[in-house]
């Protein structure tokens, strides 16, 4: 191959690079547009020489899809070759499109992967997500993505990744506001779990589908009897022995205190980690006592070894 490349001209290696995306060859075709941007640069053509490295950049990306420090050098240059028309696989496309599209895609990959922790990062982040919505609605609506297309074989509508940007966007409100309130939270997965099913993505609905029940629903605690909805943020359900008696006396309230059904009590979360923060902290003491008691057992043992020692010596 090498050594064929040294007979051939930089236009037959950039063509020959052409031919390898086209049959998803992209380290080989990487190969060809380095080594023709090469021949090119020693012609002094710079154009093509760039056009060479724009196509080089571009197919790296196919190491790694979603790694976005990937996508940043195809970006910078695509952009530099101006007004061309560039040629992948099937696909024709103009650079400046195509450097949006790639631009697009890393703040995809970059504003999904960023961490939100409290409540003002997941609003922050649903901002960031539903601004690249439209976005990718406004400049790539009803195009086929050419990325998606070359390195997975996907079809991939700009609108179906503005729909999906905006699912994930109302699922962070719902995050940013699951702590202050936890109806709110819930309607924003609902809004989430519509979009999900819009886009085909029933898995993800069904998620969102599940953190609006537990968030929507509402309990009585059975130690305080604070009323309190969002389960697993607000209350939590524990497991406890209820007989028949408890569970009547129990009754009247228009809020539920356990689920009869599994043997569990529900309890706001002031009782829970206050209940789970005192059985912790027992457990250690435990812990704590049965380790000198085994220590002074060890220390006798090996007392005894050693005496057993000095015996034997004293004997031979
Ligand atoms: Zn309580």
């Amino acid at each position: 191959m090498a050594n064929l490349a040294l007979f051939k001209t930089p236009e037959q290696i950039l063509q020959s690079g052409n031919d390898a995306v086209l049959r998803g060859s992209f380290v080989e075709a990487s190969q060809n547009y380095k080594s023709a941007s090469m021949k090119f640069s020693k012609q002094g053509n710079m154009p093509l020489s760039r056009l060479a490295d724009g196509y080089a950049a571009i197919v790296a990306i196919a190491q790694g899809p979603s790694n976005s420090s990937l996508y940043h050098p195809a970006i910078q240059s695509v952009r530099s070759l101006g007004d061309v028309t560039l040629k992948l696989g099937l696909r024709e496309v103009s650079a400046p499109v195509l450097a949006n599209e790639i631009q697009l895609l890393a703040s995809e990959i970059d504003a999904l992967n960023s961490r939100a922790m409290t409540s003002a990062e997941h609003a922050e982040k649903a901002h960031r997500l539903n601004e690249l919505a439209a976005r990718f609605r406004m400049e790539t609506a009803d195009a086929v993505l050419v990325l998606p297309e070359l390195f997975l074989k996907q079809s991939v509508l700009g609108e179906s990744k503005a729909a999906s940007l905006s699912a994930y966007a109302e699922e962070e409100m719902g995050e940013s506001l699951v702590l202050d309130n936890p109806k709110a939270a819930a309607e924003h997965y609902q809004t989430a779990r519509l979009l999900w099913m819009q886009a085909g993505r029933q898995d993800l609905a069904d998620g969102a589908a599940s953190r609006v029940r537990s968030y929507g629903r509402a309990a009585r605690c059975w130690f305080c009897g604070r009323e309190i909805s969002g389960e697993g943020v607000h209350f939590l359900s524990m497991p406890s022995d209820l007989t028949d008696l408890l569970k009547k006396a129990t009754k009247g309230g228009a809020l539920p205190a356990f689920d009869p059904s599994q043997s569990m009590i529900y309890a706001c979360k002031g009782c829970h980690s206050a209940i789970y923060k005192l059985s912790d902290a027992l457990a250690v003491e435990r812990m704590r006592q049965l380790e000198t008691r085994i220590n002074v057992q060890l220390n006798q043992i090996r007392e005894s070894i050693a005496e057993t020692q000095r015996m034997i010596s004293r004997v031979r």
